[in-house]
Formats: structure tokens, C-alpha cells, sequence
């Protein structure tokens, strides 16, 4: 096969997918390459508020009506039931030490969502991802799958992409095969080290029979229903239920946590409370050891060609940060193709990648130096649900200017680097003491969650009260932020 195409995305992941979907409703040709074949299995699952809105967002603003019930868990249950997913009511972490069980002190809990109808989702990708694609092909979008490619070379007006009985000509090329991915083999560009972040691996599969956890009394969502974190020294497990009996489990740790099932139940064994979790579960695909998981691309966009954030960069499965950083990613590079190829907003496009690739690697590279001190890894991870709801308000306020980058990270007054390298001398209970004060002060002028109230021990349900008291933080009214949550279905009708 010989063909000529505005565009060539490389990977169809429901990121490629969805970027070859907006490419078609701008007008261009488009041929989407995959090396393997749906539906597939696919790491990756757990969405947040802002990973929804973002989707949210290009659906409606690219005209993908049939993406918009899966913002959100109730309206993907009733329109999508085939697509399995999971409910996501939040983030619970809960610290672990070898053969003690975690106490009250040893919990973190943020909602994410009041009820279970605008919850977000852990996507089931083998479903999720076939369905986007599926999508792509709707639109107009030539799919091949089972293809090898071999080549990309940078000629005049364009790029060609070369494999196993193809040739592809197209202006411009976008690489969605994920870290070390097409281009950074094909163009053999350089791997730079994330800053301050331990060289880390993972080992994970999919379960069914996962126990659910010890019940607690009143939480402020059912903790199961949430990306639960299983936290310790040097490392964490994650635990994601999806509605059809199975469970997204693994670990990612700074340590060697070997290969395999046996590998798998020596970790577990060594926490009573995930030891019961696991008792009865059973691995139902191979288990998947990635021994090298942080990368960072050294080059992300040339003239013709660029990768998204996923094929950029990777940091942490920890909180979510994959989803939301593609998105933007994805949203830029709509930029780029509305506005010509030759626009600055490419190389706009590949700094922000940078920049925000790289500070969210130095705060999941503080959160692993904290993983042996919960106090100081919960004040941690308020600066990330600080800026995160913050962004999430903002945008839904129409306000995105009050957060263009992820992180708050090009925010002058939410710099975060003096506080995670402090974070890292920390060594009794009254300089956490000090540093949680510190970071508490630091995120007033974002918190918008009521993060950090003493009263709350570290237990955050979502309250539309804290988002209204707080409302001029955003410039806005009581008023302006009542009409948000209404809008976005906050509160039960009735
Ligand atoms: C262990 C782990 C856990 C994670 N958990 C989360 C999480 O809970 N939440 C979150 O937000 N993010 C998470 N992430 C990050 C998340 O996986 C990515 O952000 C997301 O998958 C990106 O989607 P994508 O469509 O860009 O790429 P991918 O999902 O990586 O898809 C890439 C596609 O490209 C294809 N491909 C690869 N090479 C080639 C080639 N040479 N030619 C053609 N096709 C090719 C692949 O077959 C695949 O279909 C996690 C990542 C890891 C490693």
C-alpha cells in the first residue's frame, strides 16, 4: 500500500484515535497506524476530574458527541453498558509497613465526586480503546492495523513513514505509540533522565477476586470505589476495580520488585491488610514486569512531526497524572493542526510538554522520597489536589487561563520546587509539622477543597460548600460557582 495524507498518527491508543478524530473534523486526511489489534490490552485506566473535563471539553468542542457519555460514570453506564469500566468516587491511600495494619492516622481519602452518577471512571481499555477507535473510522479516519513500520525520513513537504508492504507519505506526523515508542526508535532520538526521580519499574496484571477492604465507619465515599493507593517505603501498589469482576492491580517502586506471580505475592505478603486483599485473587493474564517505567524523550517535535505528551514522557502511574497531560497534549496539538503546521504553536506545544512532563516528575519524584513518612507524602499530595481542583474550577468556571498548565505549573505563585526539596531534609515530627503548615499556607490562595483542615484528619469528602466560600479565589461568585455545580449535576436533582 502507497498512500499520501495530511496526516499519519502512529498508534491508536484512545489518544491517537482521538487526535485522528479532531484531525478529520478540521478536514484533513488522516491514516491511523496500529502495530497490534483490537480489542488489546492496554495499561493506563484511571481517569480524574480533570482528565474528564478535558475529554469533555474536545468532544464538545470538536463535535464528537458519542465521546461525551463516557465523561462520566452514570451516562456511561446507561449509554454504554457493553464498555466496561470502573467506578472512581476518589483517591484513598493508605500507608503500610511490613506486618502492621494501617490505623486512622495511616489514611488519606480525597473525593473526587459527591455521588456516583458524575463519578469519574477507570476505563477498561481493551474496551475503551477499540471503541475509540471505531469512532475514528466513523469519522472518516483510514485505520490499518498489524502493520510493522520500519522508517520515518523528512523530505521537503513532508514525512515518510516506511514498513512491511506500506508507504506512507503525509505533511505532518504525530508518533501515540507511548514511551520509547515509533519515532524516538525511527529518528533515534536521545533519552534524558527525569529530574529527581528514582529509576523505578512496575509489575501488574489483572485479577478477579480481589477483596475489598475493611469496612470504615461514614468515610466520604465507599474507599474500594476510588484508585486506591496502597502506599510504603520505596513503593506502592494500585488497586482499580472495573464493574465486570475484574481488577486492575500492580506495583511501581524505586526497588527491584522481580518478575511474575511469585514476585507479586512476596510484596503482597509483607502487608497483612493487601495480603487479605489478594488472598483469593487470581492473575487472569500473564503478569507484566516493565523494568525500566520513568523515560523522557530528549526531542519532542521537529518540523514535520510530533509526539504526544504520552509518547514524550512518563513518569508515575501514581495519581493519575498520564490521562490529563496527554489530553493537553492532544487539545495543543489541535491547535497546531487548525492553525498550519508551520505555526509557533508547534514549538510552543513542545515546551509546555517539557515543562510539564518535568514538574510533575519532580513531585511524584518528592512523593517516593516521602513513601516511609506518611505526614510528610499526605502534605505532598495536597499540593497536587490543590492545583488539580483549582485547574478543574477554573475551567468549568470558563476561566482556563487561571490554569493553562498542569500543575499549576507556570503559575509565578505556585512554585513548588523550594517545598519538595525541603520535604526531602525532613527528619522528625516537628519539621513536618513545619513543612505541613508550610505547604498548607502555600495552597490557601488555590484551595478551593478545604485540603489541610486539621478537623478533617485527612479524610476530604466533596463539599459544595468549600467550593462556594471559596469562590473569589477564582474571581468569581457564590452565584458563578452555584451555577457550575448545577450545571455539572453537583447536587441530586430532587
Ligand atoms: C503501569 C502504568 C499505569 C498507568 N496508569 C495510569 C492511570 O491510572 N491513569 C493515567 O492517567 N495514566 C496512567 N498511565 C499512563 C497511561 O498509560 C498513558 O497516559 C496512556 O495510555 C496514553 O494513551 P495513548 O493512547 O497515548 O498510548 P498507549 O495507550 O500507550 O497506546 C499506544 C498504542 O500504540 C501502539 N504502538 C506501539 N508501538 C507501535 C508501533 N511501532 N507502530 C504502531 N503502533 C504502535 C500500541 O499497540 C498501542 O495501541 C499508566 C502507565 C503505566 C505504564
Amino acid at each position: 500500500m502507497s498512500a499520501d495524507y495530511d496526516l499519519a498518527v502512529v498508534g491508536s491508543g484512545f489518544a491517537g484515535s482521538l487526535l485522528a478524530m479532531i484531525a478529520r473534523r478540521l478536514g484533513k486526511s488522516v491514516i491511523l497506524l496500529e502495530r497490534g489489534k483490537h480489542p488489546r490490552f492496554a495499561i493506563g485506566e484511571s481517569t480524574t476530574p480533570l482528565s474528564n473535563l478535558l475529554l469533555e471539553e474536545l468532544a464538545t468542542r470538536y463535535d464528537l458527541p458519542n465521546l461525551l457519555p463516557l465523561c462520566k460514570w452514570g451516562t456511561w453506564r446507561q449509554t454504554h453498558p457493553e464498555l466496561a469500566c470502573g467506578l472512581k468516587r476518589g483517591f484513598t491511600f493508605y500507608h503500610h509497613q511490613p506486618g502492621r495494619e494501617p490505623q486512622r492516622d495511616d489514611q488519606l481519602l480525597v473525593a473526587a465526586s459527591p455521588r456516583d452518577a458524575i463519578a469519574d471512571t477507570h476505563w477498561y481499555r481493551a474496551d475503551v480503546d477499540s471503541f475509540f477507535v471505531r469512532e475514528a473510522q466513523r469519522a472518516g479516519v483510514d485505520y490499518r492495523e498489524e502493520v510493522r513500520l520500519n522508517s520515518a525520513r523528512e523530505h521537503d513537504g513532508g514525512i515518510a513513514i516506511e514498513g512491511e508492504r506500506l508507504a506512507v507519505t503525509a505533511r505532518f506526523v504525530v508518533d501515540a505509540t507511548g514511551p520509547r515508542g515509533f519515532l524516538h526508535r525511527a529518528l533515534a532520538l536521545p533519552e534524558f533522565p527525569l529530574p529527581d526521580m528514582p529509576p523505578t519499574q512496575a509489575l501488574y496484571t489483572h485479577f478477579t477476586d480481589v477483596g475489598r477492604l475493611d469496612k470504615i465507619d461514614n468515610p466520604p465515599y465507599p474507599v474500594d470505589d476510588a484508585a486506591v493507593h496502597h502506599i510504603f517505603d520505596g513503593g506502592w501498589i494500585w488497586v482499580l476495580r472495573f464493574a465486570n469482576g475484574i481488577t486492575s492491580a500492580g506495583a511501581a517502586a524505586a526497588f527491584s520488585v522481580g518478575e511474575g506471580e511469585s514476585a507479586w505475592r512476596r510484596l503482597v505478603d509483607r502487608f497483612p491488610a493487601i495480603r487479605r486483599q489478594f488472598a483469593s485473587a487470581k492473575a487472569v493474564m500473564p503478569f507484566v514486569h516493565a523494568p525500566r517505567l520513568s523515560f523522557r524523550s530528549g526531542t519532542i517535535a521537529g518540523r514535520r512531526w510530533a509526539l504526544l505528551p504520552s509518547a514524550a514522557g512518563f513518569v508515575d502511574p501514581l495519581l493519575s497524572t498520564g490521562f490529563p497531560l496527554t489530553l493537553l497534549g492532544v487539545s495543543r496539538l489541535a491547535q497546531v493542526i487548525e492553525h498550519g503546521w508551520e505555526s509557533p504553536a508547534l514549538s510552543t506545544y513542545a515546551r509546555q510538554t517539557e515543562d510539564e512532563l518535568l514538574a510533575t516528575a519532580r513531585l511524584i519524584g518528592a512523593l517516593y522520597a516521602s513513601m516511609d513518612n506518611f505526614p510528610v507524602f499526605v502534605s505532598l499530595s495536597l499540593l497536587y489536589f490543590a492545583a488539580a481542583s483549582f485547574s478543574e474550577t477554573a475551567r468549568r468556571l470558563g476561566k482556563p487561563h487561571l490554569a493553562g498548565s498542569f500543575l499549576l505549573h507556570d503559575n509565578p505563585r505556585f512554585q513548588m520546587q523550594p517545598i519538595l526539596e525541603r520535604a526531602r531534609t525532613v527528619r522528625n515530627d516537628v519539621e513536618s509539622r513545619s513543612l505541613s503548615d508550610e505547604i498548607r499556607r502555600f495552597i490557601e490562595p488555590f484551595n478551593v477543597a478545604g485540603l489541610g483542615d486539621p478537623e478533617r484528619r485527612n479524610w476530604y469528602p466533596a463539599d459544595a460548600e468549600d467550593m462556594l466560600r471559596t469562590a473569589p479565589k477564582l474571581g468569581a461568585s457564590r452565584e458563578d460557582v452555584a451555577r457550575v455545580l448545577d450545571r455539572c449535576g453537583f447536587q441530586a436533582a430532587g
